[in-house]
Formats: C-alpha cells, structure tokens, sequence
C-alpha cells in the first residue's frame, strides 16, 4: 500500500441529512443535558451523569460533532460506576468471607475509589503517591490499606509509618532491615512464591518468596523484634486458569504452620489478585474450597484479597476517531483479502490508553460506534479487512492488526472499544504530544450507586 487516499473532511452538517433514521439520529439530540442532573456529589470531579453508558457514548460523539472547538474529537472514555457496583455484588455473593483490598494500580480512578471505598472495600497500596491518593479522599482509615509491595524504599517505609499505615508484604531479608530501621511497628505479611504460569502477567520473576526461604526470614524477622502477622501470594494478574488458587492455599498453609513454628501469630491470609471476570466464579470456588480445605479452622484468620482488574475492566468503554485512512486508490479491494487493505488511524493508541496492549498482553477488538454521521450500521454492510492505528509517529503504535471493519468507514466516524477500564488510562503516557483521553461518568440506570456514594461524601460506609 502506497498511496495515501486523501477524503473529504467530515462536515457536521452531514450529521442531520444522513439516513437510515434511527432513534437516537444524531439530529436529535438526547435529554441529558438539564442542569439539575448534574448535580455534583464531590465538587471537585466532574460531574456523575445518569443514563446508559451506550447514550454517553453518542452524546460525545453528537457534541463532538456539533463543534468545532480544537480537540472536539478527541477520544474520550465512559465509566460505568453501576458496573463496578455489580462486580461488587458478585463478589459478596461468591466470596462472602473475603474482604477485597482493591489494587489501585489497576485504576486509580477517583470516583471508583471513592465508590469501593464506600462499598467497605480495603485497598492495595505500592507507593507513596497511591497511599495519598487514597488516604486523601477522607473517611479512609489507614488500616484499610495493605502497602502490597514487597521491595519498597526506605523513605517509602518511613512515610507509610508516618501515615498510619501499618501492613505491609516482604519476600526478602533486606527488607525485613529496612522495616526494622523506618516501621518497626509494621504488621508484616510474607509474600510467598506461587505458580503463575496459566496468567498474562507473571509477578513471580519478580516478587514472591520461595516457601524454602520462609522460615529463614520469619526467623530474622523475629530476631529484628518485628511481627509478621500473615501470608499473601499472586498468582499473576489475568488468571485464566483458577485451579493454580488451589495450590496457592496450600502453599499459604504451610507458611502459615512455619509462622507458629517460628513463634510468629498469624491471623492474616492474603489471596492476592489475578481474578479475571470471565472465569471469576470457578476461581472463587475453587479458592473457597482450598480455603475450606487448608484453613478448615478460620477463627482469629480475617482473608483479604488484592482484586484489581476484576472490578474496573468492563466499566469502562473507550470512543475513539478515525482523524486518518490509508486506503487504495480507486477500485475497492477485493472484500476476501486476508490482508489489511485499509489502515485507520484513531487518535488514542498504544502510547495512550491502549498501553493495555504492550504491558498487559491485551488484544482490542473495534466496533463501530458511528458511522457516515448514523449511529445505524447496517447489519449487511459489506466488511473488508483493516488494520487500526494508534495517532503517533511510531510503528508500534498499533492497536489492531487486523479486523473486518466496514468498507464505508471514513475519517470522521467513530470507532468504540469495550472493557478499557484496567492498566489502561493510569499508564497512559503524553509521548508526541497527545493529550490523554478524559472520561464521562454515569451511574448508568442505577439511583443505588449514587445513593451509595451520596452517603459516603456524607461520611457513612455502606457495607453491602
Ligand atoms: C497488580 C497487583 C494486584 C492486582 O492484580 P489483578 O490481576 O488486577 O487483580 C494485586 N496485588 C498485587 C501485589 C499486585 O501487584
């Protein structure tokens, strides 16, 4: 492909002509837009919207075309705090016994926080800058944080004393010094080595103590006078395979028995993340049976978990503009052709929110959200086969290789990517000057949420 298909710039006014007419026609404009509806719960972020998530979408998209304002079409995501909410209920209904620490990393969101906070939800801190982030929001106590990781610098340590935050993981001996020196106070929990070969992201090249280790460390703990209170493991993040929590319990077990061996009182378990959302239920019962099986005597033993993904991976959806195509010139490729003939450029890519792609072996699949100013594509559109691209100057920067997309999609039309919600906006970097993609929020048909979150701004927890 060599030639560079130059079209015709959308015009907004297309918008109003453009058949088939479909309900929400980008003419009409939907009535969300009344003042009072934005009413604000927490001043200082922007405002919780109510409706679908999928009405969201096309007002961007209606707005976007309604202006002309630098940047109008900029990529923008939709949260869906409802979604979280039920991810939530799932878990109570499933691991009832487990309180979830949610991994912050994951996404720093300030209305999910504030949501899962509100919900009694603990939180998995790794830095400085994330315990801040949460113990900022208020109402937050500090042993409602685990700082979850197990190689932290000392002045890291001396901060999470200065804060209050008192449990903390180690895998090595070095570490056990540095606590000793900075929080001689810290509640600590053992991070154990476990198989996380069946996840997309292995942890254990990294962090995790091999159970031979175990005992040499909890006996350097004790003679450095600091008290070790549990276990915690990682089976890797994205778990696809939910049986390896089998092997993790057992592993904790016998962590837990050289805990009393070397005169340490255990009482915390800590089963980590990795939960993926589309096997979350067999992972939950085969961890809850191994806990049944390992721990069949839970008294003085609180289970805490580390969910990160879980919560916040298909709350958020991501639109996108096509701002470029690379297309042949003339006659219209043949629509079998295994190859991508045509390259669309969007204007977020793997340097933006679709970083999810290099560091979380994520593949994305497009849809198309709009299309020649319709939000109707006909479901007999002929496809042809495309490649999608990210807006930077790099060749990495590819966010689909190839997918069948419309042969009538054009620069102006908008493509949508669903399940955007994890490792994806807290990674994203400015790299070539892009600006990073900002989100609309909605409580989606839920008056629950808002309820749930009117009353934490007002001070109270919800535990449900
Ligand atoms: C990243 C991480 C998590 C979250 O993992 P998910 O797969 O998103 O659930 C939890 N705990 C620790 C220590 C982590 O590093």
């Amino acid at each position: 492909m060599s030639q560079v298909h130059v079209l015709p710039p959308t015009n907004p006014s297309h918008f109003a002509q453009s058949p088939p007419p479909s309900p929400l026609q980008f003419a009409q404009r939907p009535p969300w837009s009344a003042p009072d509806e934005h009413e604000s719960l927490f001043p200082a972020l922007p405002p919780l919207l109510h409706g679908h998530p999928d009405l969201h979408l096309r007002n961007g998209i209606l707005n976007a075309a309604a202006s002309d304002a630098e940047g109008a079409e900029s990529a923008f995501f939709v949260a869906d705090l409802t979604q979280v909410y039920r991810q939530h209920l799932r878990w109570r209904a499933c691991l009832p016994q487990i309180q979830p620490f949610y991994a912050v990393k994951c996404n720093p969101d300030p209305y999910v926080l504030r949501l899962l906070a509100a919900l009694g939800a603990g939180f998995d801190c790794a830095s400085n800058g994330e315990i801040s982030q949460v113990l900022d929001i208020g109402g937050i106590h500090p042993s409602r944080i685990i700082f979850a990781n197990p190689c932290k610098a000392v002045s890291f340590v001396r901060n999470a004393a200065k804060m209050g935050v008192d449990m903390m993981t180690f895998d090595n001996a070095d570490e056990l010094y540095k606590i000793a020196r900075a929080h001689p106070r810290a509640q600590l929990v053992v991070r154990i080595l476990t198989d996380d070969s069946k996840s997309l992201c292995q942890l254990g090249i990294k962090f995790g103590a091999p159970l031979a280790t175990v005992p040499g460390l909890l006996a350097k703990a004790k003679e450095l006078g600091l008290a070790v209170v549990g276990v915690s493991f990682h089976v890797g993040s994205g778990c696809y395979d939910p049986s390896v929590y089998t092997d993790a319990v057992m592993r904790a077990r016998t962590a837990f028995d050289m805990g009393a061996d070397a005169g340490h009182r255990f009482t915390l378990l800590d089963v980590g993340g990795g939960f993926e959302d589309a096997v979350f239920e067999q992972a939950a019962s085969f961890l809850s049976d191994a806990i049944d099986t390992y721990f069949p005597d839970r008294s003085g033993i609180k289970i805490i978990a580390e969910p990160g993904r879980f919560y916040v991976s298909k709350a958020f959806s991501l639109a996108t503009n096509i701002i470029a195509r690379r297309a042949p010139l003339g006659e219209t490729p043949a629509a079998s052709s295994e190859e991508p003939s045509v390259m669309y450029y969007i204007n977020d890519g793997v340097y933006g929110a679709f970083n999810c792609i290099l560091f979380d072996h994520q593949t994305a699949h497009p849809h198309v959200l709009s299309m020649g100013g319709s939000f109707h594509v006909p479901a007999d559109e002929p496809l042809h086969t495309s490649s999608v691209w990210g807006p930077t100057c790099d060749s990495i920067d590819c966010v689909c290789p190839t997918t069948q997309l419309p042969r009538a999609l054009r620069v102006g039309d908008w493509l949508g990517f669903d399940n955007m919600g994890a490792y994806t906006i807290c990674a994203a970097s400015q790299f070539n000057g892009f600006q990073l993609s900002k989100v609309v929020y909605t409580t989606s048909g839920s008056s629950e949420v808002r309820s749930v979150l009117a009353k934490f701004a007002a001070g109270d927890v919800v535990d449900v």
